[in-house]
């Protein structure tokens, strides 16, 4: 199991949005576990699942309260959840005090590397023991990043925040890549605030830029109607989540 986590430390940033469309495509071939780390429980929504009051979430598994696979829903043959909801926010708590916390998510999934080919987490915006537990848990980081001031501040200190991590060997994760998010175009030309956030981007992390999401209503619309882009008429719009899926297969080529 391949277990990629879409982090970035501020708010809107699309962590949710690439988590969801990395998933149904690589649900396409192989059975994928997405995995909601957010209290605000933003991908348990775009996939359509609504938690039950009596339904174990990733709280109860990361408490130990339930096994890890009483925590897993079927949402078709190739996608299952562990969704969240705003309960979550207790775990963080929870995770500080065992003084485990950032190992604990790698720990509770290592049964589950038979079952699926893919963990895709989706991480809080906050720098708290979720974000750290869902660093801890990865193979890969994807960092999402708003094309703005806020989105380039935030992918400076996401990137901190990582490779502090990392130096204390709270993670063994590689990046995969950076994919700017709402790249505004106005006709055939790129906004200035995009285009200047894009050049920051190219400058700070070099090769590690990936194609950018484009601002656009299509995939608030595939997300609220539960389908692919593809399905929407709009298929070149997934041409980053194509990008990133070569990517991802190529790093996996290198370090077989
Ligand atoms: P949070 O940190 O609050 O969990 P997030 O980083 O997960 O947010 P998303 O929920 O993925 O961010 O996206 C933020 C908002 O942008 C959502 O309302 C989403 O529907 C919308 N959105 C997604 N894709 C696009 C796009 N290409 N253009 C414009 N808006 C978009």
């Amino acid at each position: 199991m391949i277990k990629i986590t879409f982090l970035s430390l501020s708010g809107g940033q699309g962590k949710s949005t690439c988590s969801l469309f990395t998933a149904k495509r690589l649900s396409k071939n192989s059975p994928v576990l997405t995995i909601d780390v957010d209290p605000q429980a933003s991908l348990t929504s775009y996939l359509g699942h609504n938690v039950q009051p009596t339904e174990p979430t990733l709280l109860e598994v990361l408490k130990g309260t339930v096994d890890p696979t009483d925590g897993i829903y079927t949402l078709n043959d190739n996608t299952f959840l562990m969704p969240a909801d705003d309960g979550l926010e207790t775990a963080i708590e929870y995770l500080a005090s065992t003084g485990l916390g950032v190992s604990m998510l790698k720990t509770i999934i290592e049964p589950l590397e038979e079952t699926f080919s893919y963990a895709i987490i989706d991480a809080p915006p906050q720098k708290t023991q979720l974000s750290r537990t869902a660093m801890g848990a990865a193979d890969y980081l994807v960092i999402p990043v708003e094309t703005s001031v806020k989105g380039c501040a935030s992918l400076v200190r996401t990137l901190e925040t990582y490779q502090e991590l990392k130096r204390w060997k709270g993670t063994t994760a590689e990046i995969l890549g950076i994919i700017p998010f709402r790249d505004k175009w106005v006709g055939s030309y790129r906004t200035k605030e995009s285009q200047s956030a894009i050049d920051f981007m190219e400058e700070y992390v070099g090769d590690q830029l990936l194609p950018s999401i484009r601002e656009s209503e299509k995939y608030k619309q595939a997300i609220n109607q539960r389908i692919t882009l593809e399905e929407l008429g709009y298929g070149d719009l997934a041409y980053p989540f194509e990008v990133l899926e070569s990517r991802l297969l190529e790093c996996l080529n290198q370090n077989q």
